[in-house]
């Protein structure tokens, strides 16, 4: 109990963001529901709106909240944020800019700077093995 405790406050700061982002999300028709640990949010007007404009979004992970376009993308995805989540309890406040920087880097060596991300290629990998982390 205490080790999840202290992994909810070493993500906070992340988390609160996402709260920060979702709080517009719910006020305009989204949905919220906590699942594994995590609150998950999306739908509504924003989520139609990003549907529409067919951005290549499906959903984003801030410390233990989950953004994403609907439920059922929430649901889709979730084996894949879970990971990222994890992630946020592994690095805290340092995940932002380790994330970016692992972006920089696969960039700067003529990768793709989302696929070849070292966060991501270990969320996909976990993902698709059904490992949470
Ligand atoms: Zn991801």
């Amino acid at each position: 109990m205490w080790l999840k405790i202290l992994l909810r406050a070493w993500a906070a700061p992340y988390s609160a963001l996402g709260l920060l982002l979702g709080a517009p999300v719910i006020a305009l028709g989204g949905h919220w529901r906590t699942r594994q640990g995590a609150l998950e949010i999306g739908g509504g007007r924003l989520g139609l709106l990003a549907r529409r404009r067919r951005f290549h979004f499906a959903a984003i992970t801030f410390g233990h909240v989950i953004l994403g376009l609907d439920a059922a993308t929430l649901e889709a995805v979730r084996a894949h944020e879970q990971v990222h989540v994890r992630q946020y309890e592994r690095w805290g406040p340092l995940f932002g800019p380790a994330y970016l920087l692992s972006s920089v880097v696969q960039l700067a060596r003529g990768r793709r700077p989302y696929w070849d991300n070292h966060f991501e290629r270990e969320a996909y990998a976990k993902a698709a093995s059904g490992t949470r982390g």
